[in-house]
């Protein structure tokens, strides 16, 4: 017998058998117009029907599974209409089900007589052979024969039946050859290419999909490292190197100055960094910290050994608020070291004429701190070292390459409070070294968290009003600015606030605020002129205000996990104990177990994890602004090791085929 001709993985559908244009039409619909893409084409569940049995063996009151056909159906109401009975019976032609659901009467409508359906559920009595409440699913009349296997089952469209894309998979796949897309030796241990979209599709065990979706994703992953690590070797290729050793002298002076040590993890940071800086490959790397962690002064120090090596420094903010308490820091701290510091943001430009350079030629190198007002500009960035970006989630890859342009190639420190889910940060930042600083300044203390219905609100004023009455100032946070419908606001609770603590100074600090009013704001409120700040999520990053030791949070469910978390590290930042009361308005109990992660733990990275887990990657993903695949098999949430190995391979694969090229 002649074998079928082969074909192509690129190959229109239309080269299968049976497949015309009004079927390629439909399967277009599907996102499917290759060969290739039917055989990824994954299976939205599987049917274990290896264990069904025929009606007539049903001897027990047990588990079963079954199919037939519907030859009864009725409705049967009492207790003057308040209940109801709906028997279905199905005849599979060795002997009759019953199958009944209690006071579920609009069910009747999901069955029709000739019907056939696969029914499984607990034997509930025998004579005659009765199921309460089973579970159904109707089989397409070509699936009768799909018993005693695990069935695939497949996101449709109209017009393409369950049946119609098993067969056409089948078909494909005994004609198709499927090639390895990265060098086998590399992928030791695990399924072929090839096998893994045979168990995708006809699985003969229900661990064989899994282990499918795990091989087909590998390759997603693996594609990804390769754009990933590729770009990050052609930077280091390409980039003239601008060693930064720095010889001390500054950092020396400088350190007696603040009063206490480095924490640990501080110095481990500051190693990391003064190795690549000594190295002079052009550094990409992630500061990830914990909101308090110190990341500020780690970001100094680094500065000082750059500007030792005789470059200027950028450091940019993503808000002027924390550009200008930047500001203020690097006055305090480098002025006395004879090292100019200069401002730019949108509001406070120093003196600065558009197209001209940043800094200016011949002089002692300087740090310039300004927010991404400073990228947007057509500034020049003459002898610039070394870009600090804090609070990277605010930005996007792009913006952080444009500005890292404005140099030739300085070197580049990212800082995020935002600790990301370990498998983001192999794919989003797979193209930054990491340093991670787990632990904060010794003291600092833990805010004790609470969850809280909204009806308890009056009891959480009287207990903020006691704190108020210690002296201590507090922050009310809400998710928006003006109101709608969708929950509190900073500005009208502003006028209530009052009301309420009519002995003290209450704020509101919003994103609608001039640049000088923020300013002034926050100005009074260090000095503790105002007591209460009433505020939209604005004051998420980087404020320092000691003595504020209270936080609540209306409508939390409104925010991620990691932004409540960055919030509430406004707090804690003195000696006296500090709370954070979310009020969790939305009345269900996954938002307030979402919520409840807060109250157990403070470390960032868990509940990063956590808030991953609940509201799905994509949204991280987004605030990121990354080009991210569509990952068809790969989840973010599960595949830590996967990424990993992928990494792995990656790197491998781009060193093989570099060699390749040099010889
Ligand atoms: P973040 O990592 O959130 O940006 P900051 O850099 O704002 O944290 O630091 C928070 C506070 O901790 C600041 O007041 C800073 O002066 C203080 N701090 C930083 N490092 C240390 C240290 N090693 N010991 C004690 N306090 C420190
Ligand atoms: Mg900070």
């Amino acid at each position: 017998m002649q074998s079928p001709p082969k074909l192509n993985l690129d190959s229109s559908v239309v080269t299968l058998p049976g497949v015309g244009p009004e079927t390629a039409k439909l399967l277009g619909r599907l996102g499917i117009e290759t060969v290739g893409q039917l055989l990824l084409h994954a299976p939205r569940k599987y049917e274990d029907r290896r264990n069904c049995l025929a009606i007539v063996e049903i001897s027990q009151k047990e588990l079963v599974c079954v199919q037939g056909t519907v030859v009864e159906l009725g409705l049967k109401k009492f207790a003057r209409g308040f209940k109801s009975v709906l028997q279905v019976v199905i005849d599979d032609g060795t002997a009759r089900l019953h199958c009944r659901w209690w006071n579920l009467p609009y069910l009747e409508k999901n069955f029709s007589k000739g019907q056939h359906l696969l029914v499984s559920g607990k034997v509930r009595d025998l004579k005659p052979r009765t199921i309460d409440h089973p579970e159904v699913e109707p089989i397409e009349e070509g699936d009768l024969e799909m018993v005693k296997r695990i069935v695939p089952v497949y996101p449709l469209t109209e017009g393409i039946t369950q049946r119609t894309l098993r067969r056409l998979i089948s078909e494909a796949l005994d004609r198709v050859e499927i090639a390895e897309h990265y060098p086998a030796d590399l992928l030791m241990g695990r399924l072929s290419r090839a096998q893994a979209i045979r168990y995708l599709h006809f699985p003969e065990e229900m661990w064989q999909p899994a282990a499918a979706r795990e091989r087909l994703a590998l390759d997603e992953y693996i594609k990804l490292q390769l754009v990933i690590q590729a770009r990050r070797r052609a930077l280091e290729k390409k980039a003239p190197r601008l060693p930064c050793p720095g010889d001390n002298r500054l950092i020396k002076k400088f350190l007696p100055t603040l009063g206490f040590q480095l924490t640990d993890a501080q110095t481990e940071a500051l190693r990391d960094i003064r190795q690549d800086f000594i190295n002079g490959i052009p550094m990409r790397r992630l500061l990830q910290g914990d909101v308090g962690s110190g990341k500020t002064l780690v970001a100094a120090c680094s500065a000082l050994m750059v500007i030792e090596s005789g470059y200027n420094v950028a450091l940019m903010a993503p808000t002027e608020i924390l550009a200008e308490q930047h500001y203020r820091n690097f006055q305090k701290w480098f002025n006395p070291l004879g090292i100019e510091v200069k401002i730019w943001t949108g509001s406070a430009k120093s003196d600065l004429a558009p197209e001209s350079d940043l800094f200016e030629e011949n002089r002692e190198p300087m740090i310039l701190i300004g927010t991404h007002a400073l990228i947007q500009s057509k500034f020049r960035a003459p002898n610039l070292g070394y870009v600090i970006i804090d609070e990277q989630h605010r930005f996007g890859v792009t913006q952080r390459e444009a500005f890292v342009r404005k140099g030739h190639y300085p070197h580049l420190l990212v800082m995020t409070a935002t600790p990301i889910p370990r498998t983001l940060g192999l794919t989003l930042y797979g193209d930054l070294d990491h340093s991670l600083m787990r632990h904060s300044p010794a003291g600092r203390q833990k805010v004790k968290t609470f969850v809280r219905t909204a009806d308890k609100l009056e009891k959480v004023w009287s207990f903020l009003a006691e704190r108020l009455a210690q002296g201590e100032q507090s922050f009310i946070v809400y998710p928006r600015v003006e109101n709608d419908t969708t929950g509190k606001a900073v500005l009208k609770e502003f006028g209530l606030l009052k009301t309420l603590f009519p002995n003290h100074r209450v704020a509101a600090m919003h994103g609608k605020l001039s640049g000088a009013d923020k300013e002034r704001i926050m100005t009074e409120f260090r000095a503790n002129k105002i007591q209460i700040l009433v505020a939209s999520s604005l004051i998420e990053v980087g404020v320092d205000v000691p003595n504020a030791t209270t936080m609540v949070i209306e409508n939390a469910e409104q925010f991620g996990l990691a932004q409540l978390h960055q919030l509430r590290g406004r707090i804690g930042r003195g000696t006296r104990p500090s709370y954070c009361i979310l009020i969790s308005t939305a009345n269900d109990p996954e938002s307030e177990e979402r919520l409840r992660v807060l109250e157990k733990t403070s470390d960032g990275f868990e509940i990063a994890e956590a808030d991953m887990r609940f509201r799905g990657p994509g949204e991280l993903i987004g605030q990121a602004q990354s080009g991210m695949p569509d990952l068809k098999f790969g989840n973010l949430l599960t595949d830590f090791d996967l990424v990993r190995e992928a990494r792995r391979i990656g790197i491998q694969i781009l060193k093989a085929r570099e060699e390749k090229t040099a010889t």
